[in-house]
């Protein structure tokens, strides 16, 4: 039998694998920390990748940028319709 492996690379800053998957964050909402496998170290609390095991501030600040350059296309898109509604 093989033992039982931890469900999450280690803490890139503590080295444990004690960690929880964060449920909601301030920069992703639920969907973003789902997207980037995010979780938080229980012992440094430290978040972190838990498939690669490294930091996920690059693909936070991909997904906020993204996030923010999606709505300026919904809503700048909606703009031009109201625009061209009223000529
Ligand atoms: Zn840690």
């Amino acid at each position: 039998m093989n033992p039982i492996q931890s469900q999450y690379a280690p803490c890139p800053k503590c080295g444990s694998v004690n960690a929880s998957k964060s449920g909601y964050t301030w920069w992703g909402g639920f969907v973003g920390p789902a997207i980037l496998s995010h979780v938080n170290c229980n012992v440094c609390g430290t978040g972190y990748n838990s498939k690669t095991g490294k930091s996920n501030t690059n693909g936070i600040i991909i997904y906020v940028v993204a996030s923010i350059a999606l709505a300026c296309v919904i809503f700048g898109g909606c703009a031009m319709l109201g625009i061209f509604q009223n000529q």
